[in-house]
């Protein structure tokens, strides 16, 4: 799909509750396959999402790991522990870490980003 139709696609449906006849249209199911298959279309909607949150995400190897990241954090910033929904975290001291969910915080240190196997450097 063309970025720029997608885009216009995004605004129509992006974080609204959509009724199941939308859901259903041809135009619906276009967007959501781009999403999901077309880097392009998804980055650019993971980098507006970003953008949205205030989330400083240029610092970041690929926009996956940038987003993982924000999403184990809670409202406040703050890393959230032992939630299953959470695949990755980061330490202020540039570590990152695969959190095991055993009730602790245990975490596994990974030194490359599993998306786009760039070296994650301290
Ligand atoms: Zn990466």
């Amino acid at each position: 799909m063309e970025l720029e139709q997608f885009k216009t696609l995004h605004t129509r449906f992006f974080g609204k509750e959509l009724p199941e006849e939308v859901t259903r249209s041809e135009d619906y199911e276009a967007y959501a396959d781009a999403l999901h298959e077309d880097e392009a279309c998804y980055n650019w909607a993971i980098a507006e999402k970003l953008k949205s949150k205030g989330f400083d995400y240029g610092s970041y190897c690929c926009l996956m790991l940038a987003d993982k990241v924000y999403e184990s954090l809670d409202e406040d910033g703050e890393t959230r522990y032992d939630d299953p929904e959470v695949i990755i975290n980061k330490w202020d001291e540039g570590l990152y870490g695969i959190p095991v969910h055993n009730g602790s915080a245990t975490m596994v240190v990974i030194n490359y980003c599993p998306w786009c196997g760039t070296k994650l450097s301290k």
